[in-house]
């Protein structure tokens, strides 16, 4: 069976890193060497890293994402982090022409910065992941933190950019959680427009075991509304979402096996082309 590819990693190795609480909570060792003993663990043979936030609310350089995948061996490779001001994009887009064979998209953190996703700020961005065929994931949906700005991630803000730009190919995190439905009609409706399922349960809560069943059967209806799990990718957000959580959404999708894998890998491999 070849490897899953998980393709919404975080992890900073800094102190004041603010996903520190989900990975106690979940019992994790959010270290390089614990994530890839997770990721060995669970036959997951690649991850996509991307700049965990910091309690300054700033997100971790991505220098030093660039680096912690460089020490990864090849089983992590990065994802530039853009935020909205020209200066930003200017150095996201040359750190990615500096890394061209590693960086294999870039990500915008909707709901946590103050641009929507048609800021003109993001023209350029969008214009070199275009030409460069680098895949744009945005935050959707709910944000960990309560100040977040759900107007601005919800889902739906993504329809006028997909419709501007049929050539832009864009990864929604999170599957818009919990505007399942509205992505679903995205993800239908738009040739190049995908969406990760990573970040969904964090572990305990009340009712945990119908919590699962009934976020399956969401993601399973979304699957039958879009005609097929092409559109879908696997992903955990570690530290925000165990191996285990995140694999036993997968299974308990009411799919065939091979719809499993285009899910697990083969979608991903084809996206993000690792
Ligand atoms: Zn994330």
């Amino acid at each position: 069976m070849p490897a899953i590819i998980d393709a919404h990693v975080h992890l900073s190795e800094r102190r004041d890193d603010a996903l520190t609480r989900f990975a106690e909570m979940n019992g994790l060792r959010y270290t390089l060497e614990g994530l890839l003993e997770s990721m060995k663990e669970n036959g997951v043979g690649r991850g996509l890293l991307l700049s965990p936030p910091l309690k300054s609310g700033i997100p971790l350089p991505n220098g030093r994402v660039i680096e912690l995948c460089r020490r990864s061996g090849g089983l992590l490779s990065p994802v530039v982090t853009v935020e909205p001001s020209a200066k930003e994009v200017k150095a996201a887009i040359r750190l990615a022409e500096s890394n061209r064979k590693e960086v294999k998209a870039f990500k915008v953190r909707l709901g946590y910065v103050k641009a929507s996703a048609v800021s003109p700020l993001f023209e350029r961005l969008y214009d070199f992941a275009e030409s460069e065929g680098l895949p744009v994931m945005f935050h959707t949906g709910d944000t960990v933190t309560s100040t977040g700005d759900l107007a601005k991630s919800h889902p739906l803000t993504l329809d006028a950019l997909a419709n501007r730009r049929e050539e832009l190919t864009m990864v929604l995190c999170h599957f818009g959680n919990p505007w399942f439905e509205d992505v679903a009609e995205l993800i239908y409706k738009h040739p190049r427009v995908y969406a990760d399922i990573s970040g969904l349960t964090t572990g305990g809560g009340a009712y945990p075991d119908k919590f699962a069943g009934w976020l399956a059967r969401k993601i399973s209806e979304a699957i039958y509304f879009a005609g097929g799990p092409e559109k879908i990718i696997f992903g955990t957000d570690y530290p925000i979402t165990a191996y285990s959580d995140a694999l036993d959404l997968v299974k308990r999708l009411d799919l065939d096996e091979g719809d499993r894998e285009m899910i697990l890998w083969r979608n991903a491999e084809k996206v993000f082309g690792l």
